[in-house]
């Protein structure tokens, strides 16, 4: 059995950033309240660590960023890596709440692309997940922004809407944003198109399509986190026969990779690089001497 470390993989510079927003907010303030609203990244082992710090994380997938700040009353409110709109800066402004801004530098890229050219008086089609909370980030910014997830959202666009930018959520699958852009400007042949996925997505979905004679690709990330849910999905697309989810090694099961002779390990951009190389470590340690007794905790420290 041969175990693959698929490269690039975990970790983007995003992630990072926010993590170390994250601590510096809370070394430099040990004595003020620090909320997060919303999981700083998708990924809850970094929220836990978080909390250990002394960070409050506040997350309801039924409630959008605008009213979680309701629940906000004093202190510090840390805005996440996948970036607010203006509505939910100026709430917490007037709530008196002191910012830090950790939203990714590629998420503000886009905000910056589609508020100019709602300035135009265009209208934007952003291609982007329901609910998920870049997505609102970037369709609360203004009501000339229309998002979609799906072809019936496509079909449902006005045909009124003029001077059409297209472009998309960060952290898409390049297949399924590409499978969306093709009904887009079918649409609206004469729109704009700006892809946005980001770097840190692109070549970690890339590496995984140019993967050749795999059997097995495992995906260690958070079941929340768009990027890995979106690295099994590529997998499946691209013909690898099985791609498992895990969060760690402790969701690992012997069927998954029994039997099999390639077995590669990738992980999402907000998986911290100690879980991913547990289940590395792990996986080559059974392609050695066959003896399958994985750890049912994490037990190492993941920031
Ligand atoms: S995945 Fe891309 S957009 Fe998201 S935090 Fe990382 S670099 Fe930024």
């Amino acid at each position: 059995m041969e175990i693959i470390p698929v490269v690039p993989r975990g970790y983007c510079q995003g992630v990072v950033r926010a993590i170390q927003i994250a601590r510096d907010t809370a070394k430099s303030n040990p004595d003020t309240p620090i909320t997060m609203l919303g999981m700083i990244v998708h990924n809850r082992y970094v929220v836990d660590a978080c909390s250990v710090l002394g960070i409050r994380c506040l997350e309801d997938p039924m409630k959008t960023r605008l009213e979680l700040l309701d629940k906000v009353n004093e202190g510090i409110v840390i805005f996440t890596a996948h970036g607010v709109s203006d509505s939910v800066k100026e709430k917490a402004q007037k709530k008196g709440l002191k910012i830090v801004d950790a939203t990714c530098p590629d998420v503000m890229k886009t905000h910056q692309l589609v508020l100019e050219h709602c300035k135009t008086g265009g209208d934007v089609v952003y291609i982007g997940k329901l609910h998920h909370p870049e997505a609102e980030g970037v369709v609360s910014l203004n009501e000339q922004i229309h998002l979609v997830s799906d072809e019936a959202d496509v079909c449902s666009l006005s045909p009124s809407l003029t001077n059409v930018l297209i472009t998309c959520q960060t952290t898409l699958s390049m297949l399924s944003m590409k499978r969306l852009l093709v009904l887009c400007t079918e649409r609206f042949p004469d729109a704009r198109i700006a892809p946005e996925v980001c770097n840190a997505t692109a070549v970690r979905q890339q590496a995984v399509m140019n993967l050749k004679n795999i059997d097995v690709l495992i995906v260690v990330g958070d079941p929340h986190s768009n990027n890995s849910n979106q690295l099994q999905n590529i997998a499946l697309n691209v013909g690898i026969p099985h791609a498992w989810l895990i969060e760690g090694t402790w969701e690992l099961k012997e069927n998954m990779i029994k039997g099999y002779d390639r077995i590669a390990v990738t992980s999402g951009s907000s998986t911290p690089t100690a879980i991913t190389s547990q289940v590395i470590d792990f996986l080559k340690q059974y392609a050695d001497d066959g003896i399958w007794c994985p750890p049912e905790t994490l037990s190492v420290p993941v920031i």
